[in-house]
């Protein structure tokens, strides 16, 4: 049997090491599909996507306004008024000098015109048009490829589909492209405590949280999930879960059962059908996390608790999710803000406590607690809007120091 060390600290592995050991000892998918672009969000690109066209194709107008020639136009001459080009419907002549052509914005300028003037700065009278100000050449327009070239690659392979990148693969003409595929992952919850909502409630009895929330962040992710519901604290149970999850997905998730208590079987039944990498970390919340294999398939054992099991997932599971997918994950943004208030910190575990961040009168951002923090109070997790992330060697904050946080909302949970 395995002695357990319930309080020292020495032993901890810091985050970005655990991380990294993780990340290397895992592999992307390399299947890939061809998807048309109505099914591309969030789907990860299979390759670099290279510009068929120029954008713009044409040269085009960014205001409303009159096209002419800079070359031959002198202040207030009167330019005589030809015809009009409008979005979709591009006027067909030349325009001369002396000559103007109305035209809106995103219409073709007229063979003959390099530049255009916004309606405000011009007087028209009848077919007459004239000029107060200077023109100079160019002035107003959009020239071919001023956006993208033919050819250039406008996304690397790797990229995640958000709404931004699917208008702009939508501004390319591209209908369908080939992306990974997506990912199968095994979510369960192992705890004879636990109860799905709907279920009536016995004496010590909770209901599950993690799983549903899980769910909803891994939906979010792209993810195609497999819910195994609820497995009892049965290590028999368990290992049959685990196996058969195996056998299934690309990665398995669960909740509760890692750590020292005496129903806690995720270790042992992990050590029995698959390669273990049993963690404890130097952070807070989060510091029993199991990450291991079985067979080929990445095991991710999260702590119950509620902070635990959501903040571990960003963490750890996240980054390692990207990785499966083939996914170029962006290294997090991380920001300065000052303390409105005082939080305590034991040196030891980098602490990622619950925050709620904003922009201050002076515009410097200041941060409070989201509530509790302990890794209990799940309500302070979901009112929150940043995590700070406060360094394994340092102490309590004081009102008025900077710390160092990381925006939450708006992402995946
Ligand atoms: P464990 O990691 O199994 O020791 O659980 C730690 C704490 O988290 C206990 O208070 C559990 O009741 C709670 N917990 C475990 N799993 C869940 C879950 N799926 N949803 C909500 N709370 C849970
Ligand atoms: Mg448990």
């Amino acid at each position: 049997m395995t002695t357990i060390d319930h309080c020292n600290q020495a032993g901890l592995r810091p985050y970005q090491d655990a991380k990294q050991e993780m990340l290397s000892q895992l592999d992307n998918v390399t299947q890939t599909e061809l998807v048309g672009l109505d099914q591309l969000l969030n789907r990860v690109l299979a390759d670099d996507i290279l510009s068929p066209i120029d954008v713009p194709s044409f040269a085009n107008s960014a205001m409303d306004g009159y096209a002419l020639s800079a070359s031959d136009y002198a202040p207030y001459t009167a330019l005589t008024l030809i015809g009009e080009s409008l979005a979709g419907h591009p006027f067909t002549g030349r325009v001369s000098s002396g000559e103007c052509v109305r035209i809106m914005t995103g219409a073709a300028l007229p063979l003959g015109a390099d530049s255009v003037v916004m309606q405000e700065e011009c007087e028209v009278t009848g077919p007459s048009v004239s000029v107060a100000g200077r023109v100079r050449a160019g002035q107003n327009v959009r020239f071919p490829a001023q956006d993208l070239a033919q050819g250039e690659t406008v996304f690397g392979a790797g990229t995640r589909i958000n709404a931004r990148v699917l208008a702009v693969l939508s501004s390319l003409g591209l209908e369908q492209l080939y992306v990974n595929r997506p990912l199968t992952v095994v979510v369960l919850s192992t705890g004879d405590e636990l109860k799905t909502p709907g279920e009536l409630l016995g004496p010590g009895d909770i209901y599950d949280s993690n799983r549903i929330g899980l769910r909803a962040m891994l939906q979010r992710l792209g993810v195609k999930v497999l819910d195994y519901g609820i497995i009892k604290d049965d290590p028999e149970l368990i290992r049959q879960a685990l196996v058969k999850a195996a056998s299934e997905a690309d990665a398995i998730i669960s909740s509760g059962g890692v750590s020292v208590g005496d129903a806690d079987y995720i270790k042992q039944v992990l050590a029995a059908v698959g390669r273990i990498g049993f963690w404890k970390l130097a952070i807070k919340p989060g510091k029993p996390f199991a990450f291991g294999h079985i067979n080929d398939c990445p095991f991710f054992g999260l702590p119950g608790n509620p902070v635990s099991a959501a903040v571990t997932f960003h963490l750890l599971v996240r980054p390692a999710l990207a990785k499966l997918a083939g996914e170029n994950l962006a290294p997090t943004v991380t920001l300065q803000a000052k303390a409105l208030m005082p939080f305590k910190k034991t040196p030891g575990r980098m602490d990622f406590q619950r925050g709620l961040v904003s922009t201050q009168s002076d515009g410097s951002l200041g941060v409070i607690a989201a509530g509790s923090q302990s890794s209990g109070v799940f309500s302070a997790m979901a009112q929150a809007n940043c995590l700070l992330h406060l360094e394994q060697d340092r102490g309590d904050v004081a009102e008025g120091e900077l710390v160092t946080l990381e925006l939450i909302d708006g992402l995946y949970w």
